[in-house]
């Protein structure tokens, strides 16, 4: 069969994470029980007024910035006019002409190779309603309705199904580790459109795509580009390139194809306007730089910081980074003065293994960094063998016990508040810039302090009342 380039260009929703929804005071919380997050607002009802909510407006922000976008002068939203079932009003609110964030570009790591991935939009929305069909009627559970809804639009601009995954992939971790959304696909947070077309090897003319709506997980979106590709090259292939129309299908997860919703012979009319129920709001240059400063370390350079100052081999650091948590877990310990090769060892080896096994997550596991700490620490000191080191793990995870009950008396954490007090007085004294960075908005810099307390008394400082004083000293 004839080859052919295939051309692949992604529309993925995200649920975000906020107390409120974005436009009532609902609250944005799953729900079992039907109808229950629900504000007269979200229903549009005669004479309510949406009302923004900051929260979600500053997170849409941050993911604007880390992806390189244009950011606009004034927030806007517009109103995208259709009728369904899931849309009490009638209307969708959104940003079409003013997006939150326009022209922006990342770059990913797939599969060992570096790949620039251009951002054509990233813009705020609300999410529908959910519809529950059943043989003799469809019931409708507005707790959706007004759930703060992130799209990011790209150019088309993958090559390959490996691609756009790498590309889901590290904007979903990045989602998580800026608490932007909780990104799991598998309470349907994550939804995407995964637009395809192929054209010849040596061509520059875009093909005619075609849009596969609300694709819902990523093995999904991997298997749907790649049967896509293989449907309209099979087509071309025997000269009938003509039925590959632009249209919207879907992917039916049973039988691994996609099939035709409708046609898209003209674009649907939404009648876009500004919505006017909402005033245009100027964005604030120091709002903007607060939001940058606000920036947690992300992924990428977690992963460099690990394989450059821990000395982790690359292998490992994707390992760690993969999830918020381990990377949290893992440089917990660290800080708290655990050596990061045993760490990174421990976590990989010993603590993910053991989450698969028993259906954990890092959340609910017994043994928190500071145990850990301890055990290596222990190890590395020769105060306990490896094989002793692995048997009290399993025996604080199997009794619930901290692994001091199983060690000697002698590394016992320091919980005099004076003593930890006294070694923060001394810190604050030779880290004068940092205070001023920290009381300038650089907040993450407090996991700093913790970490130089730590240091200095190799990890036994109770964490704590290490936090407690530290927080007590730094904000008075
Ligand atoms: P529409 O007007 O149908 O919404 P857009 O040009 O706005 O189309 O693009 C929507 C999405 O389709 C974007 O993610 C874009 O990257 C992708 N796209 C556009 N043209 C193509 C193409 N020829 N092949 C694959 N994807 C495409
Ligand atoms: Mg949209």
């Amino acid at each position: 069969m004839n080859k052919y380039k295939a051309v692949i260009g992604l529309e993925m929703h995200c649920e975000m994470k906020s107390k409120t929804k974005v436009f009532s005071n609902a609250l944005n919380n799953y729900s079992e029980i039907p109808n229950v997050n629900v504000s007269p607002i979200d229903m549009a009802f005669p004479g309510i007024l949406p009302r923004i909510n900051k929260e979600c407006v500053k997170k849409a922000l941050m993911a604007s910035i880390i992806l390189n976008c244009k950011q606009p002068e004034y927030l806007e939203f517009d109103r995208k006019n259709y009728y369904y079932p899931d849309l009490p009003k009638g209307y969708q609110i959104t940003q079409m002409h003013s997006p939150i964030g326009v022209s922006g570009k990342i770059t990913i790591d797939c599969n060992g190779y570096e790949k620039e991935v251009l951002i054509h939009d990233i813009h705020l929305e609300e999410d529908a309603a959910s519809l529950d069909h059943y043989d003799d009627a469809t019931l409708i559970d507005y707790n959706r309705c007004g759930v703060p809804l992130l799209e990011l639009v790209t150019e088309p601009c993958f090559s390959n199904a490996d691609e756009a995954i790498a590309f889901l992939e590290t904007i979903k971790r990045i989602y998580q580790y800026c608490d932007i959304s909780e990104a799991d696909t598998r309470k349907g947070q994550i939804r995407c459109d995964v637009n395809v077309s192929i054209m010849d090897e040596n061509s520059t003319t875009l093909g005619t795509k075609v849009e596969m709506k609300n694709v819902n997980s990523f093995s999904n979106i991997y298997d749907c580009i790649n049967y896509e590709i293989k449907r309209q090259s099979e087509l071309k292939a025997s000269g009938r390139y003509d039925e590959v129309i632009q249209e919207t299908r879907r992917y039916d997860e049973e039988s691994g194809t996609t099939i035709r919703m409708r046609e898209k012979v003209e674009a649907i009319d939404y009648k876009y306007f500004i919505e006017p129920n909402i005033p245009k709001y100027k964005i604030n240059k120091d709002w903007l730089e607060k939001i940058k400063l606000a920036i947690p370390m992300l992924p990428k350079e977690r992963k460099e910081k690990y394989i450059n100052e821990y000395k982790l081999s690359e292998y490992d650091a994707n390992i760690i980074i993969k999830e918020k948590d381990y990377a949290d877990y893992f440089e917990e310990t660290v800080q708290i003065g655990a050596d990061a090769k045993s760490a990174a060892n421990w976590l990989i080896v010993n603590i993910i293994g053991y989450l698969s096994k028993n259906d954990e997550t890092l959340k609910d596991f017994y043994l928190k960094p500071q145990m850990l700490q301890e055990i290596i620490s222990a190890q590395n000191s020769g105060q306990i063998s490896s094989k002793q080191a692995k048997e009290i793990f399993i025996k604080c995870l199997e009794e619930k016990k901290h692994p001091k009950e199983f060690m000697n008396k002698e590394n016992a954490q320091i919980s005099d508040k004076d003593k930890i007090s006294e070694i923060i007085t001394v810190i604050l004294e030779n880290n004068p810039e940092q205070i001023t960075a920290y009381k300038n908005g650089k907040t993450n810099l407090f996991d700093y302090f913790v970490g130089q307390v730590m240091k200095e008394t190799k990890g036994k400082a109770n964490p704590v009342i290490t936090k407690e004083i530290l927080k007590n000293k730094l904000d008075n």
